[in-house]
């Protein structure tokens, strides 16, 4: 019996695939690639046909087979797969660590490009050069003592790393409140009030236990009314993992964030960057380092202004000063007051189908592309539907399954992956199929899914990924889609996207009300377009505050010196923040984005694909949200490019100039101020 996931259909068979199918696959396909890779080199296959294609024809399987493996095992969980999915992890890291190692592999490419690099297209000089760059990092040419330490470096990093979660974890954990009196929880949203009840008779306690997790902060700072529990909480939240607060010195990450720092910028000056920063950037968008800060001064200077006027409104409305606790508190309550509408009540207006059939609307105005459901698609589960993507003349493109519900077993959140990876090359050809996967509630009765505007924007920015993932005309699947698109401009087509959905000529083709077929009613349409400039100024600061200490932090480093943790934040905050925080604060001991998670030296990346997504849009609003010409343009230059190009060249291809940031400023209604 054949393996469904060693098929080359041109969708996975669902229904086929069963948990004992995935480990000999993967085994198979690994094998198989090895031997391959071996014989190739040994060989001495040279050149893009000899050497590149039959490589990424290897990736293109290898990957083919393990999406809808990686796909299930989030959205369909069993304990069958998630066994076999967690024995296959081992042989891909393995498998990947070795490529990125092979020396022979390395050379053979540079091979390729010197030897044959005028004659290649730039697509495929884009993906050796990437290549290159990926063994450079990854040390493979260094001297054999030094590239034993750097593996040394990245393993201890990654204990480190775990250690510095663990602790956060542990912290986290450890603190709750317990509330004897409902009083002390005026404000509270009713799900917060009644999961806190839950909580408390699981431990056998009466009255409520409020644990110390993100929705439950969040809610207490944005709705308690009372001060004592607010700061109780701010306290317990901002001193996790540190010297200070109620577990004081318990799970101090201090002496592992100065170990990180140190690790960090060792392996950089191993395989030749000045420091982490550089290393960092070496696989963005961004080229150099002061051009991320010189970036991130300039959104600082022109916001501040605003950012300080809306804390004065904040107070003013306050009627005293206000600690950091309280500044939640109060802006939600201004909120309230000025842009009286609730997401709620806005879901009658965005029924799905609705906004599915606008989306689609939308796409086939701007990129002559239409959306065509197939219904005898393969499917895992009843509630998952099929597209295909056509053009004009009715050639395919490509395709996406959509899955749009919550369901058991499924995991939270909101995410587009690729199902198949664009190929085109001798004996090879695919065409592109993504997952748009989102966790709504499902319809009831003859009642369909009703959304918020919330989560119409996520609808909207998923597509956006999807987009560029599958109306991609690159055919190396190494550099199509959003393969080889870097950190900091991945989010382009996505954040674009989102803009659609507030714009008047956009909101009509998306709502009607569920039982009376109305548009959004232009008053409400009005508030909701309020909230999304709505203390823009003071949200931005604190992300610059984020932003510009952890770039500064890395790139600042000075080897075998003490790190400069408090002594950067504190002239991050002297330059950019608004709200001083109390001298208790530690939140860089908890900070996992920079010091466990991807976004070291990378943390800028949220505002930098902002000011792209949103100057890309300001073409639209300059010719027109539906200009053909504009839309034509960002199809060819940005999403049929995927990582084929430089992204700032794919850039100013587009938008004719390096990206401004006036644009973002004038979507955040930050650009009347004075500066
Ligand atoms: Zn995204």
């Amino acid at each position: 019996m054949t393996n469904p996931l060693l098929t080359d259909s041109p969708l996975p068979d669902f229904p086929a695939i069963e948990a004992s199918h995935v480990e000999p696959a993967i085994r198979q396909l690994l094998e198989g690639n090895r031997r391959a890779l071996a014989a190739l080199l040994t060989g001495g296959a040279e050149g893009w046909d000899g050497l590149v294609a039959p490589i990424e024809r290897m990736h293109h399987r290898l990957a083919r087979a393990w999406s809808p493996v990686g796909h299930l095992n989030g959205v369909m969980n069993s304990d069958d797969l998630r066994v076999a999915y967690n024995a296959c992890l081992p042989l891909l890291t393995a498998y990947h660590t070795e490529l990125a190692q092979n020396a022979d592999l390395c050379a053979a490419y540079q091979r390729v490009l010197d030897r044959d690099g005028a004659s290649l297209d730039a697509a495929q000089r884009k993906l050796l050069e990437n290549a290159l760059r990926d063994f450079r990092l990854a040390g493979v040419s260094l001297p054999a003592d030094r590239k034993q330490r750097f593996g040394q470096v990245m393993e201890r990093l990654a204990t480190v790393q775990a250690k510095f979660d663990e602790n956060v974890l542990d912290a986290t954990n450890a603190w709750s409140r317990h509330v004897a009196d409902e009083v002390e929880l005026a404000g509270l949203p009713a799900n917060t009030v009644q999961r806190a009840r839950q909580t408390a008779e699981a431990v056998g306690q009466s009255g409520w236990l409020l644990s110390l997790d993100a929705p439950n902060y969040q809610a207490v700072m944005t709705h308690a009314e009372s001060d004592t529990l607010r700061r109780e909480f701010y306290e317990a939240w901002v001193t996790r993992a540190s010297d200070q607060g109620p577990h004081a010195g318990q799970w101090d990450n201090s002496p592992l964030m100065a170990e990180i720092l140190a690790l960090r910028s060792e392996a950089a000056n191993l395989v030749g960057f000045s420091s982490f920063a550089e290393y960092s950037i070496a696989t963005k968008m961004a080229h150099r380092t002061d051009e991320v800060l010189d970036f991130l001064r300039e959104l600082a200077r022109v916001s501040r202004p605003a950012a300080k006027r809306e804390f004065a409104e904040v107070e003013q409305f306050a009627g005293r000063s206000l600690e950091a606790w309280d500044v939640a508190f109060y802006a939600e309550r201004l909120k309230r007051a000025r842009l009286d509408v609730s997401e709620e009540a806005l879901r009658p207006y965005f029924p799905l189908p609705r906004v599915l059939a606008g989306l689609f609307t939308v796409v086939t105005r701007l990129y002559g592309v239409r959306i065509v459901a197939r219904p005898d698609a393969l499917v895992y589960h009843e509630d998952i539907r099929y597209f295909d993507i056509v053009d004009r003349d009715g050639t395919p493109r490509g395709g996406f399954f959509l899955d749009l519900y919550a369901r058991p077993k499924k995991r939270g959140g909101a995410w587009m992956d690729e199902c198949v990876g664009r190929i085109r090359m001798a004996d090879a050809s695919a065409l592109p199929v993504a997952y748009l996967v989102c966790n709504f509630s499902p319809p009831v009765s003859s009642q369909p899914s009703l959304l918020t505007h919330q989560e119409v924007l996520t609808l909207f920015h998923e597509f956006g990924h999807g987009l560029h993932h599958m109306l991609t005309r690159v055919d190396y699947p190494s550099v199509a889609g959003i393969n080889g698109v870097p950190w900091d401009a991945v989010e382009l087509p996505s954040q674009f996207m989102e803009n659609f959905a507030w714009r008047d000529e956009v909101l009509p083709l998306i709502s009607a009300h569920v039982e009376t077929g109305e548009p959004l009613p232009a008053e409400m349409l009005r508030k909701l377009q309020g909230t999304r400039t709505f203390q823009a100024g003071m949200h931005t600061a604190r992300q610059l505050e984020f932003a510009l200490f952890d770039f500064r932090l890395h790139a600042e480093y000075v080897p075998h010196a003490p790190p400069r943790i408090a002594e950067t934040l504190a002239q991050v905050r002297d330059e950019v923040a608004v709200v001083r925080p109390p001298a208790f604060n530690r939140f860089p001991n908890s900070f996992q984005h920079v010091f466990s998670g991807g976004y070291a030296a990378g943390y800028y990346s949220y505002k930098w694909a902002e000011v792209l997504s949103a100057d890309a849009f300001g073409a639209f609003e300059e010719h027109g949200v539906f200009d053909l010409p504009t839309a034509r343009r960002f199809l060819k230059s940005i999403l049929e490019r995927g990582g084929s190009r430089d992204a700032m060249e794919a850039f100013v291809e587009f938008r004719g100039r390096k990206p401004q940031i006036e644009p973002l400023l004038r979507q955040l209604g930050l650009a009347a101020w004075p500066c």
